[in-house]
């Protein structure tokens, strides 16, 4: 498996020094095609696994080329020299031999001879579906499986909209009824992890820089990430989840998200400060797209819309405030109600009434149907009685 990711980090580092050839002398760019038959059998690859490398190396470019020509000069070109690089392998070219994989390898071009394919064996909790991508990362094969599933049309136009990331994790409404996923947890295991990683760092501060010690706190430090990593996922695929149910209950066609995620993505604007409250920036898109390809298998589209002044208008009056708290309490009319469910009425609202919020179209109800996405444990679960939602460390320092 080494010989193979690093004969695939030879491909790879040919590719970025022969494109960086033509850039630097200001020649016509080689296309895809060329480089398939400029590079076909020069490695001990099969010949697939080439193209598919190929094909990755031309999607690499052309999404730094499209980032560049959107205005962002930081984005590079491949440029790093690579001692191991992931090959893939597609398609048909995966076999499946009982419960093994087998994963062919191409004609060695100085022996010319066919090396044996990998073989590896599967788990049994295999998801069901053809298995379309393998790729032999780094001690782990990352296997991409389809399954096709029919998808049924929501009967009636059926819209629901979204307040995503404030107080709670997530509020949905269609309108009459609300649901609050409760994303504590997430909160808990950000703080826990940047509590625990400043200790470590500061006990790497006291030792020698790449020291046995510090090599040791760094190697838990990377031990955190990976768990709070997992942690993580597994919160916001439980709370999509929730999500979905509600949404295949109330028979919802169209699910409303803001458009938030996609302004701060393209850093026009700086993230606003709610987000950084629950869940980063980068969680809040993660999460938005497992929404979308859980809902999608339902047939339930995912549109995201413009959620400016949905936090800040009254539902009631129509009347403009930056809300403290969890509530909003209208200084003009007296209406009160829960600051996210407004927020998702208003989007609602917004939606329905192309893109002005209309003052009594929709009241929440202040009625909200709370769920916690999971239970957590290692962080939460075993802090002290006293818990006010700070993890506690010393569930974490046993790790190192
Ligand atoms: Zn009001």
């Amino acid at each position: 498996m080494t010989e193979v990711r690093s004969e695939a980090a030879r491909l790879w580092n040919k590719m970025v020094k022969l494109h960086l050839y033509f850039r630097k002398r200001n020649k016509k760019w080689p296309t895809q095609a060329e480089f398939e038959k400029h590079f076909a059998r020069k490695f001990s690859l099969h010949s697939q696994t080439v193209q598919a490398l190929i094909g990755k190396f031309f999607a690499n470019i052309e999404t730094t080329r499209v980032n560049r020509a959107n205005g962002d000069k930081k984005a590079r070109y491949p440029y790093k020299e690579k001692t191991y690089f992931n090959p893939v392998w597609k398609g048909q070219h995966i076999k499946q031999e009982l419960n093994y994989i087998v994963l062919p390898m191409g004609i060695d071009p100085k022996t010319r001879k066919r090396s044996l394919g990998i073989s590896i064996r599967l788990p049994k909790d295999i998801p069901n579906g053809k298995i379309v991508q393998a790729e032999l990362a780094f001690g782990k094969l990352l296997l991409t499986i389809q399954n096709i599933v029919e998808v049924k049309k929501p009967k009636v136009d059926n819209i629901a909209a979204s307040d995503l990331g404030s107080i709670h994790l997530a509020v949905v409404t269609d309108g009459t009824n609300s649901l609050a996923v409760v994303g504590r947890g997430l909160r808990s295991i950000n703080q826990g992890k940047a509590k625990v990683l400043a200790q470590i760092s500061q006990l790497q501060s006291r030792c020698e820089k790449y020291s046995r010690r510090w090599k040791k706190l760094q190697a838990t430090k990377r031990k955190i990430l990976r768990k709070t990593q997992n942690q993580t996922a597994n919160l916001l695929h439980k709370a999509a989840n929730e999500i979905v149910k509600y949404c295949e209950e109330k028979e919802v066609s169209k699910l409303l998200v803001g458009d938030i995620t996609e302004i701060n993505r393209n850093k026009k604007k700086k993230a606003s400060r709610r987000l950084n409250q629950e869940m980063g920036v980068l969680s809040l898109g993660v999460f938005v797209g497992y929404l979308k390809y859980k809902l999608a298998a339902l047939g339930i589209e995912l549109e995201t819309f413009n959620e400016s002044y949905t936090t800040k208008t009254c539902p009631a009056c129509g009347h403009k405030h930056k809300p403290k708290g969890r509530q909003y309490h209208c200084p003009k009319c007296g209406f009160v109600g829960i600051r996210d469910e407004v927020g998702a009425i208003n989007l609602l609202n917004k939606y329905l009434n192309n893109g002005t919020i209309k003052p009594q179209f929709l009241i929440p109800k202040g009625k909200l149907k709370y769920l916690r996405p999971v239970k957590l444990k290692g962080f939460a679960k075993r802090s002290s009685p006293t818990d006010t939602g700070q993890p506690s460390i010393h569930s974490l320092s046993a790790v190192g």
